[in-house]
């Protein structure tokens, strides 16, 4: 017999045709099964030495000036939002890693996030953008169609639905998830409205997702809704997903400007000496006005960190049009790049989007469909053709949006 033949693994002895796979160290050999059991002896160890809650984030966390640093590279602005949701970000996933090995060791509080903000300043944006650089799973739920259970809509465990969906079905990496609860304001209690098929009041909704923001066990049907009575339900723990609740509060700024009205004689100081900016009124909002739009007190409480979106103006908006990692205008251009054509923006042009999406109040997310109505034709014609460089002059954009154009994206924002 050669020597080769009597290789066998050094840890169980059996020969090498008795296994799968034989691995060959300096002066012995191990197989297949013995590095299952390895793996398994390793794992048993490390999670009674309590390594188990820190080895479950397979990411580093990021300090908050380098999560903000983060978010500087996707989004524009909002300054006062990107600290804040570092920070709350920064705490979560301390709270993750925290053992907590007594019922006298202090437990750290969920810091689920509210964001408010009129409608495309970019709540949701935030919200997948730290989910991006986590690399975890991430949902965005509409709060407008759940209701309470019996009632016509979704239940709200089929918020878990979708993070089970995003994290393909891996119940462990849902539930380190980040969900983005999207139109709470339209959820907040509106006072009497009685309705047989739908909780309009919103109230029982708002009790509905108490349980799911604290942190609970929730058998969550896999498929979601209720077409699927026959679906086995699985089990997610809430407890480590990250809530973000945004919303546009509409006639919020006349909630805080009467109080702050109420507050300070004569509408005047906030601080002393310094005016109130009555254009962004948002900034000064305080949980008691989540109160008084209608959210309930236990929600808010779940709710822990406040922030607020600044609109966008026209030159935040001339930034986020070029600035951004993935801006609207780079990705144009790389799109035209895979057909070799170099495409270019002058500054008239630019300028001219901009004004368009002020003057029709479309936001950030009026760029993007002018620059499409901008771009059609050129996507249209020049995979046929032999130009190999398009660049968009303001009389260019303006041909190309015409008035009819323009009041169709008006009629669709
Ligand atoms: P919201 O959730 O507040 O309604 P979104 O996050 O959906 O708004 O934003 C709408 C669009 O505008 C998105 O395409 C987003 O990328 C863009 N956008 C909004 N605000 C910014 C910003 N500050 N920086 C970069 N892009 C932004």
């Amino acid at each position: 017999m050669s020597k080769k033949e009597n290789i066998q693994c050094s840890f169980c002895g059996r020969d090498k045709g008795e296994t799968d796979v034989l691995i060959a160290g300096l002066d012995a050999h191990i197989c297949d099964r013995c590095i299952e059991q390895a793996h398994q002896i390793v794992l048993e160890e490390t999670s009674e030495k309590g390594f188990a809650k820190s080895k479950k984030l397979d990411f580093d966390i990021k300090k908050p000036k380098e999560i903000k640093k983060f978010l500087d590279q996707y989004m524009i602005g909002q300054t006062a939002t990107k600290r804040a949701m570092a920070v709350a970000v920064y705490n979560h996933y301390k709270r993750l890693l925290q053992d907590v090995k007594d019922e006298n060791d202090v437990e750290i509080e969920k810091s689920n996030i509210i964001l408010v903000g009129e409608t495309g300043t970019g709540k949701t944006l935030i919200a997948r953008t730290i989910a991006r650089m986590l690399s975890v799973p991430f949902a965005i739920v509409d709060a407008t169609v759940l209701t309470q259970a019996g009632y016509v809509g979704e239940d709200v465990e089929t918020i878990l639905t979708r993070l089970l969906q995003a994290a393909d079905y891996d119940v462990k990496k849902a539930e380190m998830g980040v969900v983005f609860i999207d139109e709470i304001d339209k959820i907040a209690r509106k006072g009497d409205n009685p309705s047989i098929t739908r909780d309009v009041s919103g109230e029982g909704v708002q009790q509905a997702l108490l349980k799911l923001l604290e942190g609970t066990v929730v058998n969550v049907p896999p498929k979601g809704g209720r077409k699927h009575p026959e679906q086995k339900f699985v089990e997610i723990d809430t407890t480590d997903i990250l809530f973000i609740a945004g919303g546009a509060f509409s006639g919020m700024d006349k909630i805080i400007s009467k109080r702050l009205n109420m507050q300070a004689v004569g509408y005047k100081a906030l601080r002393s000496g310094e005016q109130v900016d009555r254009e962004n009124m948002l900034q000064y909002i305080i949980p008691k006005d989540l109160r008084d739009y209608g959210l309930i007190p236990e929600i808010i409480g779940r709710l822990p960190v406040l922030s607020y979106m600044n609109p966008l103006d026209a030159k935040t908006l001339r930034a986020i049009l070029t600035e951004p990692k993935n801006a609207i205008t780079k990705q144009y251009q790389k799109l035209f790049e895979i057909d070799g054509v170099a495409l270019s923006f002058t500054e008239g042009a630019l300028g001219y989007i901009v004004d368009r999406a002020v003057e029709y109040k479309l936001g950030a997310r009026g760029l993007r469909s002018l620059c499409e109505s901008i771009l059609t034709d050129a996507m249209f014609e020049m995979p046929s053709n032999s130009d190999k460089e398009l660049k968009i002059t303001k009389d260019y954009a303006s041909h190309k949006l015409t008035i009819t154009t323009l009041n169709k994206l008006r009629a669709a924002s």
